[in-house]
């Protein structure tokens, strides 16, 4: 069963059409790339998945599950930005389980939820700290935490690492790819990065304002670039 359908999806700011007729799927446990440059619409096909933006068309479904009008904090989706906005007073450990405490689950459960996500990421000895004492990169683990410990249908990233240096973008990317092969939640991994885009992905899609140029595995999207567009965005030697 596909656990995402994108179907016919379309989105118009007044007379700009930013998104035309988006199909995707994306197979349970899936990780798929959506690659373009920027302003190509990658992060408006994120936020209309997420349900924070209404489409201007098309549907959406996760499992058998039709979600346009299913409001964001019933789709158990969990989204992870570039700029991750941790809440600066509260300790890594309320940080990640704050979600939860919102949703009333009992602090017992929540607590072991936190140490599993925590652990998961290797961060169990930065629970006490706050987000000021910590680096760059932990931030973005805690970040990430936060998307974990709600055991959710559906991870979306939007350009997660963007804001790092060129090392710790390396580590991050090795670090995601784990937790993938771990968990096997799906992902919709955004990115203007190639490189970042063929090593994660297990599909990818190449955009272009607002329409999907190519959707295939790294490997064929290398070699049989679709269109001119694909060969130079992607650098293959063609
Ligand atoms: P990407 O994430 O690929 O960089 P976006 O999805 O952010 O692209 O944006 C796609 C296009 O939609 C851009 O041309 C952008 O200017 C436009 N856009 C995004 N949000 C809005 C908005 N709220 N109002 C008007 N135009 C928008
Ligand atoms: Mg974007």
């Amino acid at each position: 069963m596909a656990t995402l359908s994108i179907n016919g999806v379309r989105k118009s700011y007044g007379s700009l059409e930013v998104l035309s007729n988006i199909d995707l799927e994306l197979e349970d446990g899936g990780f798929l790339v959506l690659l373009g440059p920027s302003g190509c619409g990658k992060s408006t096909l994120l936020s209309i998945i997420a349900g924070l933006e209404p489409s201007s068309g098309g549907d959406i479904f996760i499992g058998e599950r039709k979600m346009n009008d299913v409001h964001p904090k019933d789709r158990n989706i969990a989204m992870v930005f570039q700029s991750y906005a941790l809440y600066p007073t509260m300790p890594v450990r309320r940080n990640i389980g704050f979600g939860l405490e919102m949703r009333k689950v009992p602090q017992g459960e929540r607590d072991a939820a936190v140490q599993k996500a925590a652990e998961l990421l290797q961060i169990e000895h930065l629970l006490d700290r706050k987000p000021g004492q910590l680096s760059g990169g932990q931030r973005q683990r805690v970040a990430m935490g936060r998307a974990i410990v709600r055991d959710p249908d559906l991870f979306l990233f939007d350009e997660p690492l963007s804001n790092l240096d060129a090392k710790l973008r390396v580590e991050m990317r090795t670090e995601i790819k784990r937790l993938h092969d771990r968990l096997g939640t799906s992902v919709v991994y955004v990115t203007h990065d190639q490189v970042e885009a063929m090593t994660l992905g297990t599909k990818v899609a190449v955009m272009r304002n607002g329409i999907i140029q190519q959707l295939a595995d790294p490997q064929t999207i290398y070699e049989k670039p679709a269109n001119m567009f694909v060969a130079g965005f992607i650098g293959s030697p063609t």
